[in-house]
């Protein structure tokens, strides 16, 4: 155990865990700056409980400029009833609140990804004081964590919830069974590019059933993407035996990220141009995008290529990239 463990977090929470009925309060993180000398962070939150039963920790804005999340989770605590819950729901519309409020994947705060944080620290920057309070407080009372994703403003992608392959096959039977009830119209076997320091992490290393989405991007929402996120976080919700009523089932097609072949970065900057819409399938060697020089007119497009066959799931979201950007993600129908 790292010795800045045994530090107690600086955030307190105005809402009592324990207590059963609908609280709507917030975690405040002390914020000592320019214009509030004495001055907090204060992050949404919204604890519904009834009786005994499991507890569901339900989180969006991990990244701030992703919308479904947010849209679904303040939809949800506004509207759940106690009388239709057993056990706990423990709702954080926005994780990354100071990101949110910018609009911004990472904070303004300190620059800081909150979902490359974890653990945290308690007497680190904002983002790693989020961090440390979800690893230490929050995730241990969670049963089932659902981390609500998209693709912000710099990808774009097809609709899916989603689980990692884990070591443990208990834990992972269990999360894909969770992604199957949330009923998106794709369901992913999800591969990280760099999963160290994630959120996710944190909570499979607990031994907690986790389940992320990626409900669309550009760094907004649709009508579309936003009822998928309703209704599936409900439908988590009554899989886990915590709210009443059915499972409002939908077929899902399911997916799998079977290695790194299925990321393909820009190596040159330029105007992109995608040669498959998201959903459409690829060929390995066929050409997913071309990159045009924009310095100069004659000169040769960047051609960026399969490394295997699949379908488009992500792309670069606006017209320009930059070099390393990621410019696709591939999977494999299941
Ligand atoms: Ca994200």
């Amino acid at each position: 155990m790292r010795e800045q463990y045994l530090r107690s977090s600086p955030i307190t929470a105005t809402v009592d865990f324990g207590a059963d009925g609908v609280q709507h309060g917030f975690l405040r993180l002390p914020y000592s700056r320019d214009d509030s000398a004495w001055g907090s962070v204060m992050i949404p939150i919204t604890v519904v409980k009834n009786g005994e039963g499991p507890t569901a920790l339900l989180t969006g804005g991990n990244h701030g400029d992703e919308y479904e999340g947010p849209i679904a989770l303040f939809d949800l605590a506004r509207t759940i009833e106690p009388a239709d819950v057993r056990g706990r729901v423990v709702i954080v519309p926005a994780m990354n609140y100071p990101a949110f409020l910018g609009g911004t994947r990472t904070s303004p705060v300190d620059k800081g990804n909150l979902n490359r944080s974890f653990p945290g620290r308690p007497d680190g920057t904002v983002t790693e004081k989020i961090a440390d309070y979800f690893q230490r407080v929050l995730l241990p009372l969670a049963d089932i964590v659902l981390d609500f994703h998209s693709g912000g403003r710099t990808l774009d992608f097809l609709p899916f919830c989603a689980a990692h392959v884990l070591p443990d096959k208990q834990q992972e039977a269990k999360a894909f069974g969770f992604v199957e009830a949330f009923a998106a119209p794709y369901s992913m076997k999800m591969l990280e590019i760099d999963a160290v320091g994630m959120y996710d992490t944190a909570a499979e290393e607990m031994g907690k059933i986790f389940i992320t989405t990626e409900l669309g991007g550009g760094g907004s929402a649709t009508r579309k993407s936003a009822e998928i996120a309703k209704r599936g976080v409900r439908n988590v919700l009554r899989h886990a035996g915590i709210l009443k009523g059915e499972i409002d089932a939908r077929s899902t097609e399911w997916l799998d990220m079977p290695d790194g072949d299925c990321f393909s970065f820009a190596e040159e900057p330029g105007l992109v141009e995608f040669l498959a819409d998201l959903g459409e399938p690829v060929q390995r060697g066929s050409m997913i995008a071309r990159i045009h020089p924009t310095g100069r007119t004659g000169a040769e497009p960047f051609e960026v290529q399969a490394k295997m066959d699949g379908v488009l799931i992500a792309r670069h979201h606006p017209g320009l990239i930059k070099a390393g950007d990621c410019c696709a993600v591939l999977a494999v129908r299941v």
